[in-house]
């Protein structure tokens, strides 16, 4: 491939791959980017460095795609405090985009709590195409049905009946949704009625007859079952209501029904009334001062202990945990997302901790790799990202170890890459407060 005589060449080197379609890593590697693309990666004894190029010696290093997280929310926080009304703005949409990236997270699947900024952003983001966030795809507003379970305080978003389900898809889509949500569930029953099985029909038809995939929220398992009968594309979270039925998980095979975001951290997170990392510096240094604080408070302790499910938590969490596995087995395509972004669920930190929840569960760091990358990214045809292939962005993350010898080693972030451009990094930045205050980082 010859580049113009003005084209950025940047040629890494040296590197151990992990390509983001499951292929055992490949020692030795060689990569070429040409204005942000990738054109080329192979053995570094075959692959030919173009003249005038820029050379990263990588000897050592593990790369791999950026993480694709399936499940997250933007722009709903301030610290801990969650207020769609006034949080929701460019401003903070973009922030946490970069935090995501700061944590080797290159692109985000944000799922059914967005207004119409968001459209802005994703707009201005591909016609750019080399940025300095993650990438976002959006469902836009998800459907909720009026009362029940689902969406955010301030966000025009519910509906009554089949009609305006389908006339708010089709006015949701033509705003430039890449996919559409549901939600199907009570709160353990608090609420009175769940999503009518007519108005996700219509959600669903609706999303088909414009292209679109639909996924839902799920809680129980006779609503994922009547949902994939219904053409479901995905479930946003493990059934949790009891031991995965396997004429559920042969149902998703054969209907290729994806189990597209894992969200395993999202229920650990809910067993905790003070999550066990708030010291960890990988953490810590995504979050302001206040936001720690905050977390530690004994007050905030205190409500969490005694609210009114979360002495159930922990066994939600070890069903998630024992479906997810058993979805794997079963060979249901799978996912990673991690529905961060309401609060308390931090971005970027919790897709790492998602991919040790899902080793933990039964799959390999490989296979937990290879779903936050590829498997992500085709989940939505998302052709430009996922893999280190010619022709995809050089959206990459740099290791100083081997992931795929423990999933923990997915944070010793040495480089992020988006488009080829090099991102600060979670262990060169310090949101919140001034770089100086969050010391070193531990090597
Ligand atoms: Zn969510």
């Amino acid at each position: 491939m010859s580049a113009t005589a003005d084209a950025e060449t940047i040629v890494l080197e040296h590197f151990t791959l992990i390509d983001g379609m499951g292929r055992p890593p490949q020692r030795d590697q060689t990569l070429v980017l040409v204005d942000g693309r990738i054109t080329e990666v192979g053995p570094a004894a075959e692959v030919k460095v173009p003249s005038g190029a820029t050379r990263q010696d990588l000897r050592g290093k593990y790369l791999m795609p950026g993480i694709i997280d399936s499940h997250v929310h933007l722009g709903l926080v301030d610290g801990i405090d969650q207020n769609y009304t006034k949080y929701y703005d460019r401003e903070n949409i973009e922030q946490q985009l970069k935090l995501y990236a700061a944590y080797g997270v290159t692109s985000v699947y944000t799922l059914g709590t967005d207004g119409d900024e968001i459209h802005n952003v994703i707009a201005d983001q591909r016609r750019i195409g080399r940025i300095d966030t993650a990438r976002a795809f959006t469902a836009g507003r998800g459907v909720v049905y009026k009362g029940s379970y689902g969406g955010v305080p301030g966000l025009e978003q519910q509906v009554s009946t089949p009609a305006e389900t389908q006339a708010m898809v089709r006015r949701e889509v033509a705003k430039g949704d890449d996919f559409v949500k549901l939600w199907m569930d009570d709160e353990f029953g608090d609420i009175a009625e769940r999503m009518p099985y007519p108005i996700s029909k219509a959600a669903i038809d609706t999303a088909h007859e414009l292209g679109k995939k639909a996924v839902a929220h799920i809680f129980y398992q006779e609503n994922a079952a009547t949902l994939v009968d219904q053409g479901v594309d995905g479930f946003m979270h493990q059934v949790r209501d009891g031991a995965l039925n396997p004429s559920l998980a042969s149902k998703m095979k054969a209907g290729d029904v994806w189990q597209i975001a894992s969200t395993l951290s999202r229920e650990a997170s809910f067993t905790y009334k003070l999550l066990p990392f708030v010291d960890d510096p990988f953490f810590s240094r995504g979050v302001a001062p206040a936001t720690i604080a905050a977390l530690k408070s004994p007050e905030r302790q205190q409500r969490l202990a005694s609210g009114p499910h979360f002495a159930k938590y922990p066994e939600v969490l070890t069903k998630a945990m024992a479906n997810f596995g058993a979805m794997a087995k079963a060979g249901v395509q799978y996912g990673m997302g991690t529905d961060s972004g309401p609060t308390a669920r931090f971005p970027g930190y919790f897709a790492h901790w998602e991919l040790e929840l899902m080793v933990k569960s039964g799959i390999t760091p490989l296979q937990a790799l290879t779903a936050a990358t590829g498997t992500n990214a085709r989940f939505l045809n998302a052709r430009d990202i996922g893999t280190v292939e010619p022709g995809k962005w050089g959206d990459l993350l740099v290791l100083d170890r081997d992931p795929t010898a423990d999933i923990r080693n997915t944070r010793s972030i040495h480089a992020v890459y988006v488009a080829g451009r090099k991102m600060p990094t979670i262990w060169q930045t310090c949101t919140g407060r001034p770089a100086d205050a969050c010391g070193a980082a531990p090597k």
